[in-house]
């Protein structure tokens, strides 16, 4: 009999996920409430970012954090009256703001994201898709150098799992970046990176392609699970129960209430992110630039140059603040002085942050439930691999990787 198996979640993970099942023989239906590519991975900054495993909380976090929230210069932001929902997550969050946590999260994360263009090239290999994947250097751009070895110990970190940048300083800047402010004196770049010119377009092609090899794809709220004697039967949905042999929750920042049906109380949070989309821009970057003062990344893109990052903490509820989006603006007309554009569209976006920064790749005990989700920075870059890796987990085929450290069960 073929295997059923239901992901919950048209993300970049879930579909990836999808795809990879199809290939390994499962019978496999997607259901999403909005869509493919509605939720985070509609606007991230594209970046198949494989030198990106080293975690936001790195050693000296916690007495930098007060000057960096009162900073109206930093980019990073707390929404104030939601802190005391905050608290909990905060605490083990910054728990892990040493030396070797840090150093045990980035070697964990390096297998999920250091072959990421290898990962995207063989998703899309056979499906049409290849012109959606642009191989590019990955730039870090710096007022000078005193800026470059403020992140010493980042880089450190990034070449112990084998990325060196090569630096760029002086007149060679601008014949790298013509656009960028004469007020960048530093840049690092590193080859072998890529990036998507159209992340939400991206994933709802990817949904197509799924279908195209047989996939189903169904629009509705995952509501409960049919659990009998330890093992998934079924998912209930606003339009019905789904009966299954499988379930993947690829359900990105929406995964805390799931879980919790499930018994397990995990301590996730939104990392609030935003974008600006400069339309048709003219005289902006030419590959994805990350802005180091300003924690973001600028990428051209199909539509235009949008800039997407800064890091809020303020929950799933709450709109848009100004702030972020006026310091983005801000930062970004000083890096790119000569950027024009015919429309500026905003958007505010939910990184799923679990309180370790590892995503949970893995089973449930032994209900056939299995996780895919926790991906905070880096969803778009990791997505493709571990839809693989679960694809392997579900159908029998486990990778020989050790991927106890994504353990879902480290909540029970
Ligand atoms: C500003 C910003 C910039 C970023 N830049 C990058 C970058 O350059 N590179 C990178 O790698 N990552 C980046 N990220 C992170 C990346 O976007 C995320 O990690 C990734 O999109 C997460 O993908 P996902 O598939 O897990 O979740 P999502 O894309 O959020 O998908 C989850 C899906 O689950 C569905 N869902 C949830 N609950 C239910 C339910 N109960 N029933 C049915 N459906 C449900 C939702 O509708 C949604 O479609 C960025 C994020 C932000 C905010």
């Amino acid at each position: 009999m073929t295997q059923h198996v239901v992901v919950v979640g048209a993300g970049i993970v879930g579909v990836s996920t999808g795809i990879w099942l199809r290939r390994a023989g499962a019978e496999v239906t997607i259901v999403d409430r909005l869509g493919p590519g509605e939720g985070t991975s509609h606007g991230n900054a594209g970046v198949l970012a494989a030198v990106s495993m080293v975690p936001v909380t790195t050693p000296g976090l916690i007495p930098k954090a007060p000057g960096m929230l009162l900073s109206r210069d930093f980019p990073l932001y707390l929404r104030w009256g939601y802190l005391p929902r905050l608290m909990p997550w905060l605490m083990r969050y910054l728990a892990n703001a040493n030396d070797s946590d840090t150093r045990r999260i980035a070697k964990d994360l390096t297998p999920i994201v250091s072959d990421s263009v290898l990962q995207h090239r063989a998703l899309v290999a056979e499906l049409g898709l290849t012109k959606w994947v642009t191989d590019s250097d990955y730039c870090f751009a710096y007022r000078d150098r005193a800026a470059f070895e403020a992140e010493a110990y980042v880089w450190a970190l990034r070449k112990t799992a084998g990325f060196e940048p090569q630096l760029i300083e002086g007149r060679d800047v601008l014949d790298y970046e013509p656009n960028i402010s004469p007020d960048i004196k530093l840049l690092a770049t590193l080859k072998d990176h890529g990036f998507i010119r159209d992340p939400g377009g991206y994933v709802r092609a990817l949904a197509e392609a799924f279908k195209g090899i047989g996939g189903a794809i169904r629009t509705a709220d995952v509501t409960d699970f049919d659990l009998r004697g330890g093992a998934i039967h079924g998912v209930e949905t606003s339009t019905g129960r789904i009966a299954c042999d499988d379930v993947v929750l690829a359900t990105g920042v929406w995964s805390k209430p799931l879980m919790r049906k499930l018994g397990l109380n995990v301590p996730l949070e939104a990392e609030r992110g935003y974008h600006i989309v400069y339309e048709n821009a003219q005289g902006g970057p030419s590959r994805p630039t990350m802005v180091a003062a300003g924690k973001f990344v600028a990428t051209p893109m199909t539509q235009g140059v949008r800039c997407a990052g800064v890091v809020e903490l303020g929950g799933l509820e709450a709109g848009p603040s100004k702030a972020p989006l006026a310091l983005l603006r801000k930062k970004t007309r000083a890096t790119f002085p000569k950027m024009t554009a015919t429309a500026e569209i905003e958007w505010l976006g939910h990184r799923p942050a679990p309180s370790d920064s590892l995503p949970l790749i893995g089973q449930i005990g032994s209900s056939r439930v299995f996780t895919a989700f926790g991906h905070h920075h880096i969803g778009l870059t990791g997505g493709p691999k571990t839809g693989r890796l679960i694809a392997g987990l579900v159908t029998g085929q486990p990778t020989n990787m050790d991927l106890s450290a994504y353990a879902p069960q480290r909540f029970a």
